[in-house]
């Protein structure tokens, strides 16, 4: 252990916080010690290049990690692997072994490195060249990559670092161009790769596939060696991803000190009632704020998450005010992490913090991403963000080996968060979410088989890789509707222009609207066309970059919302007429109640029909000022869904088994189960609830039953509903559990109510939600 070294300083530091807790209040839910690991460092394989090994010794590593080498020897002999262990852990080391030594060996072998995100990829290429390794030339292609640089990068580097949206657009459909270096690749690095996940990670895995075909074109079959986060079943992730069989290796060797995770509730505000009369709680932002300046002053360097770029501005406004009253050169040590940074200032934040100039700084999640931020004294985590692995990625940016050091987990008023923080078991000892593609969804199969048409007729033999079956009835319509031509040895694109800039990789099909400043003509962002009538409708509020905007006109056929700059005092939220029709019932599996009576548990296709019809205008309070009307066209989905339909009698009945309603208390019931499902599936999949949505009903035409969908949120799926449907029965127990552990009477954010309902949250049952659950848990095999 280090000199100085303070084992307990994470109990130190949470009493602390728990010191400047107003009386009467009772924030702390749960605290967990998570004890130190110990180091396991090995020697260098003996197959290592001795000049790698060199240049690795010569940067400060004298000995890797096991779960380094044990990565790093799979690729050696020719595996593709997943390393998936914790941040700063070492991953980078895992891949540049076998590639370096590979390139060392062969001095015109190639390999290629890709990241979700430009900044990742610049931090990677950055600490290469540190290493030294000249002869490598490794060099970036991507859209900032100058023209006259494209043609050296081409010739002469031997490692390329891009991303997948520049392997799309600009690598693969000009291959012919990096013929010598798709005949020399070795390898292929897939950085972060638990972010390709959805309907972009479905894209990616596409991708992929292209990417390998191209390079048997030219005779090479390269490794891949794949990083991840820590996530469940990562074999089976990566494989998918990639489609190559992956080994994984998952066992941290890299050391780590004790760590005090606290999870945290803020309480419920008295004044303050929000839609439908329910209890609000103290917002997380509000409660991150005290607990940053108060490490602050305990000379703690911190890192605050939070879930917008406004909230972390607020935070980190709010901590420099308390800090204020303090001392007066104290709020000048916190700062917010803002989006569009430029490479040089984030590193001057990261050295600000590394030497204690910064003591706190308050960032949304965009430093999860490849800032070397490590070794902090305490994180404070304001929102879940999302998943297990990304909640346990912003986690691991504390604690130094031989130091102790706090994690405060602080719940936002969202059944989710409320969940985790009275289920300490589903944050500390669960096996994190898998993450979930669909490469097999149609609205992402086709335009990528389109590009890999174009890029080198596709054969039969290429359509095992590309789905088999799913693939040849996807380019059966293609043929039909004369994008693509057949010919007797397969599938050609014919026209003139290539089609890969038509295709978003990271949208979900349709062309994007684009937000546009009316004065300035500015272009703000973009916004899916199926979601633009609930975000940008007129009179909405647009948050861009820590700025707001109302919106003056949508034009849906021009693809333009129009807004300016304005700071209301109220925030707004739509109102949705929606409908669902079942288009496909892809499984369907019905149950006998004990005592009579079913639940059937279904998957397949749906159609969801949504109209915005009207917008709220909010206070920050949760204050209703009104309701205002609109006329926007109707927006159909179509999409997957899974959903559970559950005879009358057994919701009305009395008795055992029986959930004992009223017949007019179940449309509320159907509707608090649903928010609450849907707040709760990311627990189970790698979604966020606005990837998903859902429908309930006490009648629904096609099933002739109170019936509860949720469904994913993009076209064509995303893998989501899927997910639902194969942990239906601990997901509904989660769901249960959520809204029977609030303390609420009536329902309230934390429990039943939803911010993006289309219906006001209007009718809600919460405690007939409870019956409603225990009846279809009970009937449903465990
Ligand atoms: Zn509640
Ligand atoms: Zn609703």
């Amino acid at each position: 252990m280090a000199v100085g070294a303070e084992p307990d300083r994470g109990v130190r530091l949470l009493r602390r916080v728990l010191a400047g807790v107003p009386t009467g209040e009772d924030p702390l839910t749960h605290v967990a010690e998570l004890p130190e690991r110990a180091a396991a460092a090995v020697d260098w394989p003996a197959w290592a290049d001795e000049r790698v090994v060199a240049a690795f010794r010569g940067c400060g590593v004298d000995r890797p990690w096991s779960h380094q080498v044990e990565a790093a020897s799979h690729a050696h002999a020719g595996r593709s692997v997943v390393l998936a262990t914790g941040t700063a852990s070492g991953k980078s080391l895992a891949y540049q072994l076998p590639v370096l030594t590979a390139l060392a060996a062969d001095p015109k072998a190639t390999a290629l490195y890709l990241s979700p995100t430009k900044a990742l990829g610049a931090d990677q290429l950055r600490a290469l060249r540190g290493l030294g390794v000249d002869d490598v030339r490794p060099a970036a292609f991507d859209g900032d990559t100058p023209l006259v640089e494209r043609d050296w990068v081409r010739a002469h580097s031997r490692w390329v670092f891009t991303n997948p949206d520049m392997l799309h657009r600009g690598v693969l459909p000009a291959h012919e161009r990096w013929a010598m270096f798709f005949r020399r690749l070795r390898y292929v690095v897939v950085d972060e790769c638990h972010s390709y996940r959805g309907v972009f990670g479905s894209h990616v895995a596409l991708l992929l596939r292209r990417l390998r075909r191209v390079c048997r074109r030219y005779g090479s079959d390269p490794v891949f060696v794949l990083a991840s986060a820590t996530v469940s079943d990562p074999a089976t992730s990566a494989s998918r991803l990639s489609g190559v069989d992956c080994v994984a290796v998952t066992e941290d060797g890299s050391p780590r000190g004790a760590r005090t995770v606290a999870l945290w509730e803020p309480p419920l505000l008295d004044a303050v009632t929000g839609e439908n009369g329910a209890p609000v709680r103290r917002s997380a932002g509000a409660e991150a704020a005290r607990i940053l300046a108060d490490m602050v002053i305990e000379g703690a360097r911190t890192l605050a998450f939070v879930r917008s770029r406004l909230g972390a501005e607020l935070t980190a406004l709010g901590a420099k005010r308390i800090l204020a009253d303090v001392a007066a050169d104290l709020p000048d040590r916190v700062a917010a992490y803002r989006a569009g940074f430029l490479p040089e200032e984030r590193r001057e934040l990261e050295h600000a913090l590394a030497d204690g100039r910064l003591l706190g700084v308050a960032s949304t999640n965009a430093l999860e991403l490849g800032v070397d931020i490590a070794g902090l004294d305490a994180v404070v985590v304001a929102g879940f963000p999302g998943t297990l692995a990304s909640f346990w990625q912003q986690a691991g940016r504390a604690g130094r080996a031989g130091d102790g050091s706090l994690v405060v987990f602080v719940a936002r008023d969202d059944p989710l968060d409320t969940y985790l923080v009275h289920h300490p078991k589903a944050v500390l000892d669960k096996p994190v979410e898998a993450t979930v593609t669909d490469p097999g969804n149609p609205y992402v199969l086709a335009p990528q088989l389109v590009c890999a048409a174009a890029e080198l007729p596709l054969t039969p033999d290429c359509l095992p890789d590309f789905g088999g079956a799913a693939a040849e009835r996807v380019l059966a319509d293609l043929t039909a509707e004369g994008t693509l031509r057949r010919r007797p040895n397969g599938w050609y694109w014919t026209q003139r222009d290539r089609p890969h800039g038509a295709v978003d990789i990271r949208g979900t099909g349709g062309d994007q609207i684009a937000v546009v400043e009316t004065d300035s003509g500015r272009m703000l962002g973009t916004v899916n066309p199926g979601s633009a009538c609930a975000t940008v409708h007129p009179g909405a509020v647009y948050l861009h970059q820590g700025h707001s905007y109302v919106v003056d006109d949508l034009d849906l056929d021009a693809g333009l919302a129009m807004v300016h700059a304005e700071t209301p005092d109220w925030s707004t939220s739509p109102r949705e007429l929606v409908d669902i029709t079942i288009l496909h019932t892809q499984s369907a599996v019905e149950h006998q109640a004990p005592g009579g009576g079913t639940v059937t548990v279904c998957l397949g296709d749906v159609a969801v029909t949504s109209q915005v019809v009207a917008y709220l205008r909010k206070l920050p309070t949760g204050e209703v000022l009104d309701q205002i009307p609109l006329d926007l066209p109707e927006n159909t989905l179509t999409t997957k869904a899974v959903w559970y339909t559950v005879s009358e009698d057994l919701l009305v009945g009395k008795g055992p088994h029986r959930a004992g309603l009223k017949r007019s208390q179940l449309p509320g019931a159907l509707h608090a189960a649903e928010h609450a499902a849907i707040g709760l599936l990311p627990l189970f999949a790698t979604c966020d609830r606005w990837d998903i949505g859902g429908v309930s009903t006490a009648l629904h035409p096609d099933t002739g039953h109170p019936t509860v969908f949720v469904h994913d949120a993009h076209p064509g799926g995303a893998g989501f509903a899927d997910r639902g449907h194969a942990a239906l029965r601990p997901w509904l127990h989660a769901t249960r559990h959520a809204i029977a552990a609030c303390d609420c009477r009536e329902g309230c954010p934390s429990c039943v109510q939803s911010p993006k309902c289309g219906n006001g949250n209007d009718p809600l049952d919460k405690h007939a939600a409870i019956a409603v659950l225990t009846t279809v848990l009970a009937t449903l095999p465990s």
